[in-house]
């Protein structure tokens, strides 16, 4: 890191330093899963999308103020065409050591193909979502995944080497009563597990308020099969984690809902389109790839203290009977997670 990165890091108006973006490389999505998505997804024109060349310069101009954590998301970023070339070309500031980690988190279902590409441009460790280990609610949540597929990429994730980390959302009447068997599942391959509580982003087909599970309801239920010892493990992202003792694997828990982790963000996110949205339940943001086209280098640095000074306290999630609707209309796909 250079001095004048030191001297211009990331703070918003409530002191909290941002050290870790998010990027949607693309809206896209080879699956629909019924919390995510709509059945019949209007997809943005691909000229809207910014080109790998805009990716890595703005990607770049966070390193270079000090954000030490790229996550690639989307949609599903694996699909998105160039994105090992991405990858690589990102890699040269994990080489340099302004980076600290760059990662992924992806449905799986490309795995197999890519895995030992982004091990060989020095990813460490993944996210992969896995709801089910049921191959027909699998097709069902994904409306068109096939477990098999996904279940092969991760194997092929951990033959080049990559750790790889579960996650699930915890559906009602969906996978609740699997969680204790996909906790052993994971486990037993040497993959952490977090759960993480539907949250209320875009228009989807189904009733949110019936799947909602709150989480400190699971945790209270999985302690009767499982002891659980919290962890002060921290991943850089919001999970709170438990090691389990009977298994020995670690178990986080994601919940934005029952527990506002707000004060400690760390954290903003680029869609797609080039947009910087400073909350995943709020809409501020600016537009950087306006500011890059127009004005270059120097516009899109200035555009990042204008996001320090409008990026909000917290977002306020609420799913109940009365509060049914969306807290946001962008779909999870549009921020990527
Ligand atoms: N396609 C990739 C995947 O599925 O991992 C990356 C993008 S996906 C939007 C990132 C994460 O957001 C996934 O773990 C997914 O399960 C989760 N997700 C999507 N919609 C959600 C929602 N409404 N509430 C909570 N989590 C959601
Ligand atoms: Fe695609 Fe991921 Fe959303 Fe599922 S959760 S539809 S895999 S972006």
């Amino acid at each position: 890191m250079t001095s004048t990165i030191e001297a211009r890091p990331l703070i918003d108006t409530f002191g909290r330093r941002i050290s870790y973006l998010r990027i949607s490389v693309t809206d896209r999505c080879d699956f629909r899963c019924q919390y995510c998505m709509a059945e019949d997804m209007q997809f943005l024109p691909k000229k809207e999308v910014l080109s790998l060349d805009e990716l890595d310069t703005i990607a770049s101009a966070f390193v270079a103020r000090g954000v030490a954590k790229l996550r690639l998301t989307g949609g599903e970023p694996l699909v998105r065409r160039g994105i090992i070339e991405l990858v690589e070309r990102l890699s040269r500031h994990l080489k340099s050591g302004a980076l600290g980690e760059l990662t992924l988190t992806t449905n799986g279902s490309q795995l197999r193909e890519h895995a030992a590409a982004l091990a060989r441009h020095g990813m460490k460790r993944i996210n992969v979502s896995v709801d089910t280990l049921d191959s027909a609610k699998f097709t069902e949540i994904t409306r068109r995944g096939r477990l098999e597929q996904v279940l092969d990429g991760i194997s092929a994730a951990q033959e080049a080497g990559l750790k790889v980390k579960i996650n699930a959302v915890a559906l009602r009447g969906f996978n609740d009563l699997e969680i204790p068997f996909m906790l052993r599942w994971a486990h037993e391959r040497n993959m952490d597990l977090t759960l993480i509580e539907t949250m209320p982003l875009g228009e989807v087909d189904v009733d949110r308020t019936d799947q909602y599970l709150p989480l400190s309801e699971m945790r209270e239920r999985l302690q009767k099969d499982f002891t659980l010892v919290a962890d002060d493990y921290r991943s850089g992202g919001p999970a709170r984690y438990y090691r389990v003792a009977e298994t020995g694997g670690r178990l986080g828990f994601i919940t934005p809902l029952t527990h506002n982790f707000c004060e400690s963000c760390n954290r903003v996110r680029l869609t797609a389109t080039g947009e910087l949205y400073l909350c995943l339940g709020q809409n501020d943001k600016v537009n950087l790839r306006d500011a890059l086209r127009s004005g270059g280098a120097a516009a899109l640095d200035e555009m990042l203290d204008v996001a320090m000074r409008i990026k909000p306290k917290g977002h306020d999630f609420i799913i109940d009977r009365a509060h049914s609707g969306p807290a946001v209309a962008r779909f999870m796909s549009t921020t990527g997670g």
